[in-house]
């Protein structure tokens, strides 16, 4: 038996302590054969005694050193030599280093007592002359030695034990899962304890019923035990392990069985109820379970950091609502991915779910959810574990991996399956963007913000977009600084104005409105065109400042217009989401209009559908504002974005327009001229005014014209014009209809 384990707390405690050892050291043959003479049949506090002899100090050493539960040497202090003996208790207390054997030492004759100091120093206990020592008085020392020395074992072991567990408490505190510590748990009761490392480790969970045999989840296990790891009780497969695991449980107490111990830890210190089976061939001494409660208490306290710590973990590390990495796991990831050799290797995906924002607002939050698990359930079930898939913001999903793990190609066909395309609503499209980390250098926050800008300006071609990160577009990036700046420049030096583009009633061929529109003359003066910079001045909050420009410019115009005798026309704003969303845009607007000395009446508001649909609750809130004060309202590029009629039903708005590319095919076969039918007829059940834009030929004139639209604007009628070139056309349109 190993001497880890000697725990022993009473004098029969330990296995190998059915005799007590007695060494005698005695060149003296007359004297070691009339020693086992009186040892022969002596028992002393229960156990035989076994008489070791040995005949010099040499051969006493040797023996000393080979067993180390000799509970007493009884010494002649001259032999070979005369100092012979105490040299062989010295090398017994000092190099063997034992402390507990008992030390009696013998002498010829009386008067060759040990000095005091050498009494102490070396923990003799006691000495005689070899003929005070009869058979009575050897039965007194040697009882009184073996008490000695069996107290000092005891001492020992548990100080070994306790400083066993001061280690083993040590290793449980680095862990950082609670899988990993229970596992050293496991390792290290068995190797304190000495035993065949078999145990296992459990977590109770909650029952559904009421009153059933408590169930719980093996967290770690060892030996024949392991397959069973995160499987429940049953999976263990041997009835009396489950029973004693489940007593345990059910009695919320440590149990120490005669083939096993379990070990509980109460939820109150451990965070949850654990049992931790151990197997044993024996029942643990009392001593040993006293250890182990102190173990215990260490073990209680890991579990319940380990669980604060994973917990901790995540909420930094992990997605509400679909139990995935979040942003952060993937930038920790990102950044090992960019720091390591295998950099060259490793692809970033960011996939982004079409029409998302759309379809939540349409269909309710409940439905968005649903669509996010089932795309996070498909990405996760199609790539191996190793590959990273986490979610990064609203529908934004993040994929890294391996190049070969993870291909663009296989993340399409996952959602262009047939099969599986309806799950998806059929409505939804994915579009994703490839960055190979071997094209970047940065950190990983740059890498993402990158591929993110890349997946913008892939999706801005439309739905199922695939785009491939490009390092050129570093470059764009920092064109787009540049553009900024120049943008900034532009608005101090006045390059920017309005163009102003004619509405058309197609019945009475009347303009009845104008929409303005943002134009920049550069230094160069070229024209900048209001998609490169309208888009760049939203994304860095700069159209707040640029927006509030135009507003004024358009109004100017509108002032224009009406102190020309055309304060019927009315004049429309193109308004972006934040502008519309700050707190006191409408007050804003207000006192705009107030300035520039228009009525509200001459002037509309135009937003986009997708900024309608995304933010509905909030639009809805100023559009009734602005509309209480008698400005209108059109949703634009009406057909793109994702409303439903119910939402439709209840928006305030005055007028839908027709996005230009379901008018320009008009005339060909195609379905987009029947989405520009339907959007007619949904403006028509809700009562709204319903007008197309991008008339190009008369043919699209005629054709939205006999489906029930009777506005239009588009370069058929007029191009977009400066204030005054707008007012000689103006001129000209009426004179040639009167
Ligand atoms: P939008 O609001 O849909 O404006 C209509 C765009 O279609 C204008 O382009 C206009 O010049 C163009 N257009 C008009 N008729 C025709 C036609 O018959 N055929 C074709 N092919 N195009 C036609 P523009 O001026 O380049 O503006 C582009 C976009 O920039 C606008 O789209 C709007 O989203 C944005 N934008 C322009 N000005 C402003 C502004 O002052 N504020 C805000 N927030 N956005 C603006
Ligand atoms: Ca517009
Ligand atoms: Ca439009």
């Amino acid at each position: 038996m190993d001497e880890q384990l000697a725990f022993s707390d009473d004098l029969t405690g330990s296995a190998s302590q059915l005799v007590w050892r007695v060494l005698a050291v005695d060149d003296d043959i007359n004297f070691q054969r009339a020693t086992a003479f009186a040892l022969g049949d002596m028992a002393v506090l229960g156990k035989r005694i076994e008489l070791i002899q040995a005949f010099s100090s040499r051969e006493a050493s040797m023996l000393l050193a080979e067993y180390d539960d000799i509970a007493l040497v009884l010494l002649d202090v001259v032999m070979e030599t005369e100092d012979a003996g105490l040299r062989l208790v010295k090398s017994l207390r000092e190099v063997i280093g034992n402390r507990e054997t008992r030390v009696v030492l013998l002498t010829g004759e009386p008067g060759l007592a040990p000095a005091h100091e050498v009494m102490r120093d070396y923990d003799i206990n006691d000495y005689w002359t070899k003929s005070e020592l009869g058979a009575d008085r050897l039965l007194t020392v040697l009882t009184a030695a073996v008490r000695g020395y069996s107290q000092l074992k005891v001492v020992s072991s548990a100080r070994r034990g306790l400083q066993m567990i001061v280690e083993s408490s040590n290793a449980l505190f680095c862990s950082k899962s609670t899988r990993d510590l229970s596992a050293k748990i496991l390792s290290e009761i068995t190797s304190l304890l000495g035993l065949q490392a078999e145990g296992i480790v459990c977590v109770r969970v909650e029952d559904q019923v009421l009153d059933a045999a408590p169930n719980a989840r093996v967290v770690s296990a060892s030996g024949r035990f392991t397959n069973s790891i995160d499987g429940d009780l049953e999976s263990l497969q041997d009835p009396q392990v489950v029973a004693a695991l489940r007593r345990c449980l059910l009695e919320q107490q440590t149990l120490n069985l005669s083939d096993c111990t379990v070990l509980f830890f109460p939820q109150y210190q451990a965070g949850a109820d654990y049992a931790c089976y151990i197997a044993s061939s024996r029942t643990l001494s009392s001593t040993e379970m006293e250890l182990l409660k102190v173990f215990s208490a260490s073990i209680s306290r890991g579990l319940h950091s380990v669980a604060l710590f994973s917990r901790l973990e995540e909420m930094a590390y992990q997605d509400d609502l679909l139990a995935i990495p979040n942003r952060n796991a993937l930038i920790r990831m990102l950044d090992m991915a960019l720091n390591s050799e295998a950099k060259d290797q490793r692809v970033l995906v960011l996939v982004d779910i079409d029409n998302f924002s759309g379809a939540n607002t349409a269909f309710g939050t409940g439905y968005g959810d649903f669509i996010l698990g089932l795309v996070a359930k498909r990405l996760r079930d199609a790539f191996d574990s190793s590959v990273l898939i986490a979610r990064v913001r609203d529908d934004l999903f993040a994929i890294l991996g391996l190049k070969e793990q993870v291909c663009a190609a296989d993340i399409v066909a996952l959602f262009h399956h047939h099969s599986r395309a309806h799950e998806l609503g059929q409505v939804h499209s994915l579009s994703s963007v490839t960055m190979h980390l071997s094209d970047f250098s940065g950190s990983a926050r740059a890498a993402l913000q990158d591929a993110l800008l890349a997946l913008k300006q892939a999706k801005q071609l439309g739905h199922d977009q695939h785009g491939i990160y490009d390092p050129t577009l570093q470059r764009a990036h920092a064109e787009s600084y540049r553009l900024l700046l120049a943008l900034r420049d532009a608005v101090d030096a006045g390059q920017i104005s309005v163009a102003l583009q004619p509405q058309v009633d197609l019945q009475t061929m009347r303009v009845i409105g104008v929409e303005a529109l943002a134009r920049w003359r550069n230094s160069d003066g070229q024209m900048v065109p209001p998609l490169s910079f309208i888009p760049l001045a939203e994304a860095t909050g700069y159209i707040l400042l640029l927006g509030d420009l135009l507003m004024r410019l358009a109004l100017q115009a509108a002032k224009q217009l009406a102190d020309a005798g055309y304060p019927q026309i009315r004049v429309a704003i193109n308004v972006s989401a934040p502008q519309l969303l700050q707190h006191d845009f409408v007050e804003r607007f207000k006192s705009h209009l107030v300035s520039a000395g228009v009525a509200p009446e001459q002037v509309e508001v135009e937003i986009t559908e997708s900024v309608a649909m995304r933010n509905f609750d909030a639009v809805c809130e100023k559009l009734r504002a602005l509309r209480s004060m008698g400005v209108e309202v059109a949703i634009d590029d009406f057909g793109t974005g994702f409303s439903s009629l119910n939402y439709l039903r209840v928006l305030p708005a005055d007028r839908l327009k027709i996005d230009r590319s379901f008018v320009l095919e008009i005339g060909e076969v195609s379905d987009q001229q029947m989405i520009a039918e339907a959007i007619i007829q949904i403006a028509a059940r809700v009562g709204m005014q319903v007008i197309a834009e991008g008339v190009e030929t008369q043919q699209q004139a005629d054709w939205i014209l006999q489906h029930g639209c009777r506005q239009a604007q588009g370069y058929l009628f007029a191009k977009p014009m400066a204030g005054a070139e707008l007012l000689d056309w103006l001129g000209a349109w009426s004179d040639a209809r009167s």
